[in-house]
């Protein structure tokens, strides 16, 4: 063995591509070891909202940390714990009133997910059937694997994933067919259906449109379906309002997030659930009661990183950020559009994508070969397969945004 011991995630180690180190990041910016800078045009991988080390959030967790660093959360609370369950209440839709703590995006779909089969057992009927959406991804655990889109990335499991039904994407001339397909299955007793609303992330930042996943909501609740909202990556402001779900004006049975609740400093998952699904596991007999807990649930630190994230989407023009940036972005898209390589441009909030020629799959070497060019250009951007997008901090200055664009103009003339 040579080199480092670590075993990078979704890393070929044996390609032998280089693995940089970074020593430090503010705002947009990572400070590499080696000394270069770096503009982080994908937020980390979608978890940094306000930008890196932000003062508030930075400080919170140090005080914390002096104060109470671990507690179990069977049976016990906390102070930090309270107040960001308080916090969420009165921001995230008004009929989910619970909140259930875990650790990552994929902890809070295992957490869902059971709840859903957990409602169903205790109300004593038998449906068990999860709906989910072609292209789907919810995570990386065997739960989360299931439900999401099937490929390369989960062959040697696919034998563990338990069957869901799928329904198409809602391409543009044909969301009938989506709707259909979910009357379908709620009809035939689906337990729930899981979905990331607008857009699907790992999934190519495929977009569809508000109406569609309100038709969607409105299907899941005529045949009492419970709708599961996966804004782990979709919330905190990402798509342009708190939640992607804002926008059809819907309100979830059940709503997963994690990414932005820390401000992106710390990892920290929360499922919201509506009354009802609580109702169904509250009881004197033990045998009802909601059967999860991991260590680390609701860690003090990691709460009162996300009580400074809430802190600052009350206090700091967050909204205003995100506009100018959504704003920006979109008219560097419609140049960026405008390359021969360049197809189908789309863009929601603080997201912009494109895909580069014609398409490829994930394992192709477009991929890697144009995130080593973005990087020798001084900025982190990691396509997907062929699709290049970009998904800033919401600190990103409209510089750093344009070196992020001109080094995108670079790498299309020499692809070209
Ligand atoms: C990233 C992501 C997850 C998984 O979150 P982790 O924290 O990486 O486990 C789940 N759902 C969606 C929509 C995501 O983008």
């Amino acid at each position: 063995m040579t080199g480092s011991p670590i075993w990078h995630p979704f890393t070929q180690h044996g390609l032998g591509e280089p693995i940089p180190e970074v020593a430090r990041a503010e705002g947009s910016l990572l400070h590499l070891a080696l000394g270069e800078t770096v503009i982080d045009g994908i937020s980390s991988w979608w978890v940094t909202t306000h930008g890196h080390a932000h003062p508030r959030i930075a400080e919170a967790i140090a005080r914390q940390a002096g104060e109470l660093d671990q507690i179990i959360f069977a049976g016990w609370t906390h102070e930090p714990a309270e107040r960001l369950a308080g916090g969420l209440r009165r921001i995230m839709p008004a009929n989910l009133t619970r909140v259930f703590f875990s650790d990552s995006g994929s902890t809070s779909v295992e957490v869902a997910l059971k709840m859903a089969l957990g409602y169903w057992l205790n109300r004593g009927e038998d449906r068990h059937r999860i709906v989910v959406m072609d292209g789907g991804y919810h995570g990386d655990t065997i739960g989360a694997m299931s439900v999401g889109a099937r490929g390369a990335f989960n062959r040697a499991y696919e034998p563990l994933l338990f069957d869901v039904v799928s329904i198409p994407f809602p391409r543009s001339h044909a969301r009938q067919a989506t709707l259909d397909a979910l009357d379908t299955a709620c009809r035939e007793g689906a337990a729930a259906f899981i979905v990331e609303p607008l857009i699907l992330g790992a999934g190519g930042m495929l977009v569809y449109d508000a109406q569609t996943l309100a038709e969607m909501r409105r299907i899941c609740a005529a045949h009492g379906t419970l709708f599961i909202a996966d804004e782990v990556m979709t919330g905190w402001g990402r798509t342009g309002t708190l939640l992607a779900c804002e926008q059809a004006g819907i309100e979830p049975d059940i709503l997963c997030l994690s990414k932005g609740l820390t401000g992106g400093a710390i990892p920290l998952a929360v499922t919201m659930a509506s009354e009802p699904v609580y109702e169904a596991h509250f009881s004197p007999d033990r045998g009802r009661m909601f059967f999860h807990s991991s260590s680390y649930t609701a860690n003090p630190i990691a709460c009162a990183a996300a009580n400074a994230n809430l802190a600052i989407w009350r206090e700091e023009p967050v909204m205003d950020r995100i506009a100018a940036l959504a704003e920006r972005q979109a008219r560097h898209l419609a140049r960026v559009a405008g390359h021969p390589l360049a197809r189908n441009p789309r863009a929601l909030g603080t997201i912009a994508a494109f895909d580069v020629g014609d398409a490829e799959g994930y394992l192709s070497d477009l991929a890697p070969r144009m995130l080593a060019m973005f990087r020798e250009r001084g900025v982190l951007l990691r396509p997907l397969g062929n699709t290049i997008y970009v998904m800033p901090p919401y600190c990103t200055t409209g510089e750093q945004l344009g070196s992020i664009y001109d080094a995108i103009e670079d790498v299309l003339e020499t692809l070209a």
